[in-house]
């Protein structure tokens, strides 16, 4: 915590005094047409914070007639063009000026992630600058999305526009929830309204980052929050007024949601899953790369959905990799998201806790052994789980086959290349992947083989606002971020007219 900041206290811990006023207010509300308001129902649902168990605030929970006042209101804002008939100038000015806003309030929002996602305060403030990185770098698109004239000759003149969609909804999970601006930034870069429903267990820094934008100058109606549960994201992809979705979350509820999104023909970009690989070969740099890949397992409690959650390591280097990332992990210390000591906070719920516990089990059953365990040492209270590293694994394994959601790293045995690849193929997935090689011409025939949607070399989980980023198979379809990432947000449409 800044020394600068007056602090206040949450659930027992400091926070900053704006951050336990934004919860102590009430019930935290929706934003809809620039308002804070209530559900029509008044219906609320309780906050609980993921390192203690306790609840702590409450929230508005939405049904679908919220979900359509807000969809009245974002509809309204974009007929009436307050957004997308700004000057492409002025919506960068204002979207810059969000992003400073994000920026100077962090640690609250790092304080509003930690709360209700446990998220680890120190990274929490990380995720803020994440949107804010977002918003930055989408703030140069309105200046540049030009269409083009494309040459039919003499008698026609062809204007190929690109246009908005008109009103996005955007569906968000809970394991990062501050990181809203990665799909919401292009969405108003290309002049869009937007319609946000965050996670049921991680509200907060989305109405307070509603605010913040109001605060910007992002005119009302054009983005709105909705709180609720899987009732109203369905209400959503339901919903005529409501032109695209762009749904990050569960590979089941994205299949769903998908499906239910073709009854009305909306599009939709899926951001789901994953079972990532990283390919560790016999001359890698074996300390960077058993650090990096069980770091990524570690990272967010294995609450990511790029965890490299399948460890790929030469036969010749397999003990010793296995060394190498226990002494990587022995360090650990699973904790209260707000302690300063603590590197692995807690899991979001206690269903997920136990689903966790769960494969652990099941991956003893199924024969893979565990080779390290951590320990949640004397924390209590809150949804903790003790890492593992299993060795022995095979991909036929459930611990190998599903996606965990937890601090739990599978170590698989390959003897050649061509083995290597048929084994991080071999999965519903295709998110990401990693490689730790020496070898440049091995690198590269990797990153032709990787069925997935990123490969980091010698790197993993680097992101960059300028990077699209999106996945292959089970893990969705559609990019974010990048430039790719606009036309997930925009349309085209091509005009003919005739030179007399
Ligand atoms: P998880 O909670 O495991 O990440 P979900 O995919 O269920 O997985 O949740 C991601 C987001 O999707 C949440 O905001 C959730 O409320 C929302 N959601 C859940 N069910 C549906 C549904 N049927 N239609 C649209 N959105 C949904």
């Amino acid at each position: 915590m800044n020394d600068q900041i007056p602090t206040g206290s949450i659930d027992e811990v400091t926070v900053a005094a704006e951050a336990a006023r934004f919860i102590e207010r009430g019930v935290v509300p929706h934003v809809i047409g620039g308002k804070e308001v209530d559900s029509l129902d008044g219906r609320t649902r309780e906050m609980v914070n993921p390192s203690t168990g306790r609840a702590f605030g409450s929230v508005a929970r939405g049904g679908a007639d919220d979900l359509d006042a807000a969809v009245s209101a974002a509809r309204a804002a974009y007929e009436d063009g307050r957004w997308r008939r700004l000057t492409p100038r002025a919506q960068e000015a204002i979207l810059i000026r969000l992003a400073g806003l994000l920026e100077e309030h962090a640690e609250i929002i790092g304080d509003l992630d930690a709360l209700d996602a446990g998220i680890l305060r120190r990274y929490a403030g990380f995720i803020a600058n994440y949107s804010a990185n977002a918003l930055r770098y989408f703030a140069g698109w309105p200046t540049k999305l030009a269409g083009s004239l494309p040459p039919v000759g003499p008698d026609y003149v062809v204007q190929e526009r690109i246009e908005p969609v008109g009103v996005m909804g955007v569906i968000k999970p809970w394991n990062g929830p501050g990181a809203i601006f990665a799909q919401v930034a292009p969405a108003l870069a290309a002049g869009n309204s937007v319609v946000l429903k965050p996670a049921e267990h991680t509200p907060l820094s989305a109405t307070y980052m509603a605010r913040l934008a109001l605060e910007a100058g992002v005119p009302e109606g054009v983005f709105n929050v909705v709180h609720g549960d899987g009732e109203v994201g369905a209400a959503m992809v339901a919903h005529p007024g409501i032109n695209r979705i762009s749904f990050t979350g569960s590979v089941r509820t994205g299949q769903a949601l998908a499906a239910a999104a073709a009854q009305t023909f909306k599009r939709v970009n899926l951001e789901l899953g994953g079972k990532s690989p990283v390919l560790v070969f016999a001359d890698a740099d074996l300390e960077a790369a058993a650090a990096a890949a069980a770091g990524s397992v570690w990272n967010n409690s294995g609450q990511v959905c790029t965890a490299g959650t399948r460890t790929l390591v030469h036969a010749d280097i397999y003990d010793d990799f296995l060394e190498a990332a226990i002494a990587a992990s022995t360090d650990l210390r699973v904790g209260h998201a707000f302690d300063e000591a603590t590197t692995m906070g807690p899991l979001i719920t206690p269903d997920q806790r136990a689903k966790v516990e769960r494969y652990v089990e099941i991956g003893q059953q199924e024969g893979a052994s565990v080779v390290w365990r951590g320990s949640v040492g004397d924390a209590e209270g809150g949804n903790y789980v003790a890492p593992v590293i299993f060795a022995g694994v095979r991909n036929d394994m459930t611990i190998a086959r599903e996606e965990i959601f937890g601090p739990v790293m599978s170590v698989l045995r390959f003897t050649d290349e061509a083995e290597a690849y048929r084994l991080a193929n071999e999965t519903e997935f295709g998110l990401a992947a990693g490689v730790f090689t020496r070898d440049i011409a091995r690198a590269n025939r990797a990153a032709d083989a990787l069925d997935v949607g990123t490969v980091w070399t010698n790197c993993y989980q680097v992101t960059d606002a300028a990077v699209s980023y999106g996945g292959a198979k089970a893990s969705g379809y559609g990019r974010s971020l990048g430039a790719p990432a606009l036309d997930e947000y925009t349309r085209r449409k091509s005009v003919w007219s005739k030179n007399y």
